[in-house]
């Protein structure tokens, strides 16, 4: 299927009812059409009224989702997530293990600042100084791995990124949005707004506790054989470009996608120290 790519600003038009906004380095997900659609993750902080503004010009003036579902809680995808449920007066889903990170409990593990490919002086400026908190405002997704307000999609639990991290899916058209289970552009730019080469890569390294959880997500994940995938950084990609990309990834995760050190990896020839 090719994807139709239309593209005004930072919007891309991934099918007839799917679009993608890039806000700053991430992206979110519009999925339906007017009075009937819901946005899939909440972007940076403070890009509330962007988010609400793409919305009015896609869906019509005052639109509103009729849910907001987390692919999982990083402050990247969560930004604007209390905002918008204060104006839209929306449910919001996520995973049950997401949930602990999303009411305050419990954080996540820290960031992995020496990790190879990390980044952490380019990034640790846009961090937010409190864990998000949405109270009585976050719901279970439903255990029959369907999706609330979208009838023919699913969700699977892609964990390894973050423990209730999930990735939707759309049989019919073989349409992923992988949230960060993996992502479309090389690591090293990942924080470049501008001129992302695409290429099929592991989770955001600085973030991802737990490679062997997130291996055999990818696995799942190009098991589908997707036709289409958004991704929670990069460009959507589709076609032979993403199922090549899909394969290598796999064949190669250790060497693509594990860094090669960092305190979230082992160290086989250093004994317990
Ligand atoms: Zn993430
Ligand atoms: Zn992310």
């Amino acid at each position: 299927m090719p994807m139709t790519s239309v593209e005004s600003g930072n919007l891309t038009q991934v099918t007839k009812d799917v679009h993608c906004l890039t806000n700053q380095i991430v992206n979110l997900c519009f999925i339906g059409k007017a009075d009937d659609w819901i946005l899939i993750d909440a972007g940076m902080p403070k890009s509330a009224n962007i988010i609400i503004k793409q919305a009015e010009i896609l869906f019509g003036k005052n639109a509103k989702p009729k849910a907001l579902i987390l692919t999982h809680g990083h402050f990247d995808h969560v930004g604007a997530a209390n905002e918008l449920v204060e104006k839209w007066d929306i449910p919001v889903f996520a995973h049950p293990l997401e949930h602990p990170f999303l009411t305050g409990e419990r954080s996540y593990p820290d960031p992995d600042p020496l990790v190879e490919g990390g980044l952490v002086a380019k990034i640790s400026g846009l961090f937010p100084e409190e864990p998000i908190n949405l109270g009585n405002n976050i719901s279970l997704l439903p255990e029959d791995g369907s999706v609330p307000g979208l009838p023919d999609w699913e969700w699977m639990h892609t964990p390894g990124h973050t423990p209730g991290h999930v990735s939707l899916y759309r049989k019919a058209d073989n349409t992923l949005i992988a949230g960060d289970a993996f992502i479309t552009v090389k690591q090293d730019e990942l924080l470049k707004v501008m001129m992302q080469t695409k290429e099929v890569n592991g989770p955001p390294r600085y973030f991802t506790p737990d490679w062997e959880q997130a291996e055999i997500s990818v696995a799942k994940l190009a098991g589908l054989n997707p036709a289409t995938a958004v991704t929670g950084h990069g460009r959507p990609m589709s076609g032979k470009e993403l199922s090549a990309g899909l394969k290598k990834l796999v064949n190669n995760f250790k060497e693509m996608a594990v860094p090669d050190y960092g305190k979230y990896v082992e160290h086989p020839n250093r004994g317990n120290d």
